[in-house]
């Protein structure tokens, strides 16, 4: 080998070692793996363009880090709840989510930073995640990182229905606080020590409740102490949306992530406008946020 040739390994090999370490895809930071709006950079600073990419989520959906970082900023910009998390050389951020981390947590992956929050300008009427991909100040296109791989299965519109995903543990239907949690509690009614088999999210009477993911609806009427309850199958696991007002779905229909499939209210045993919801796996009541 002469020595002009091996001048060039040796720097096309410093060169692959000291490339940014980018090569790993990202993960989907919501559950689905779809995206309403692309990335469409503006030509200056201060341009109009699309800076990010927006997926379609639900208010109160649990927000993921799409890589291991370190969480570099989780506050309000230009009133838009924000959370930055630093990968190496590149940046994502998020919006609107409420930070579930704190500047200078180091997250792995995937682990849950915070939830989804409506009205960001860019989403229109509905609820979105913005996306966004820096390094420095140059937009990049996140769509390019995250990982496509086993991320979409194409049907055939003649076969079966595929069967809906399994709901995530920590997504939760409504923004509104968990007033009481799953597991043993007195009974605020009857007085009696028994299993909370669900967790009661605060929310005013005729709020429209979401479902957490796609499936297919189980029951839509009186169910005893719980009052009207709509239950919704997915794939194994269930979801059941309890003392509601008001039923909008019926028995046997086919919902998507985020369809509303009733009015939070106060019917059966229950002292007060509410939502209790339940994950069943198993046929089992399980803790929707363990
Ligand atoms: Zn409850």
């Amino acid at each position: 080998m002469n020595r002009a040739l091996r001048l060039v390994l040796v720097v096309l090999s410093l060169s692959l070692l000291t490339a940014p370490a980018h090569a790993a895809p990202w993960q989907w930071p919501l559950g689905d793996h779809r995206i309403d709006r692309a990335f469409d950079p503006p030509d200056s600073d201060y341009g109009p363009g699309h800076r990010g990419i927006d997926l379609p989520g639900r208010v109160g959906q649990t927000v993921r880090a799409v890589a291991a970082g370190r969480v570099t900023f989780a506050g309000t910009v230009a009133g838009i709840a924000t959370i930055t998390i630093t990968h190496g050389t590149e940046r994502s951020t998020y919006q609107p989510v409420r930070a579930t981390v704190r500047v200078g947590d180091a997250v792995t992956a995937g682990q849950p930073i915070g939830r989804l929050l409506g009205g960001h300008p860019s989403c229109g009427g509905s609820t979105c995640l913005n996306l966004g991909r820096l390094r420095g100040d140059t937009y990049l296109d996140p769509a390019q990182l995250l990982a496509t791989e086993g991320a979409y299965r194409l049907i055939d519109p003649d076969g079966p229905v595929p069967e809906p995903p399994e709901v995530a543990s920590g997504d939760l239907p409504l923004d509104g606080p968990v007033t009481s949690a799953f597991g043993m509690r007195v009974h605020p009614v009857t007085g009696e020590r028994r299993l909370h088999d669900g967790v009661d999210i605060g929310a005013a009477c005729g709020t429209a409740v979401p479902t957490v993911a796609g499936g297919v609806v189980t029951h839509a009427g009186p169910r005893g102490p719980y009052g009207l309850q709509v239950e919704v199958r997915h794939g194994s696991g269930a979801t059941s949306y309890s003392h509601l007002s008001s039923v909008t779905v019926g028995r046997g229909q086919h919902v998507a992530a985020g369809t509303t499939v009733g009015r939070v209210g106060s019917t059966g045993m229950s002292t007060g406008c509410h939502l209790h919801f339940m994950r069943l796996a198993g046929g089992r009541p399980v803790d929707p946020l363990g």
